[in-house]
């Protein structure tokens, strides 16, 4: 038979592992809710992207077709990226994109290349094919 103090002391450890057990369980529960909400804004994020995307590709800011066949890379310069139209720093890698010139035309129209961010770039490649201007 354990004194009473230490049967007390036991008592009290009992207890605050039962509430760390179930502080765990909720802290897990927390972690799926918190991953969820994540996926949720990674979602809303890139659909947002996707709408801005198609956007430029009916209005004509963002070219579908035409481009060069090779397009540059290289560190970000502080431009304005020409999907989500937020700067491209200098860590980002920066996509230069620039619509073909037609060799066809006797004077061929300035073409000022569009910065994107790779992951922009990523983005509209995927979108152009998918994208009518019906749509
Ligand atoms: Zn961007």
């Amino acid at each position: 038979m354990l004194p009473a103090e230490e049967r007390r002391q036991a008592q009290e450890i009992l207890t605050a592992s039962r509430k760390l057990v179930k502080h765990c369980g909720q802290l897990r529960e927390a972690e799926v809710a918190v991953a969820l909400l994540r996926d949720a804004m990674k979602q809303s994020a890139s659909e947002a992207l996707r709408r801005m995307i198609h956007g430029k590709l009916r209005d004509g800011s963002l070219p579908n077709d035409g481009i060069q066949a090779t397009i540059p890379g290289r560190p970000g310069d502080g431009s304005i990226c020409g999907a989500c139209d937020h700067i491209v720093a200098s860590y980002d890698l920066m996509m230069m994109l620039a619509p073909r010139e037609e060799s066809s035309h006797s004077s061929p129209r300035e073409v000022t290349p569009i910065p994107l961010h790779a992951d922009c770039f990523e983005f509209w490649n995927r979108e152009r094919p998918t994208f009518t201007p019906s749509s």
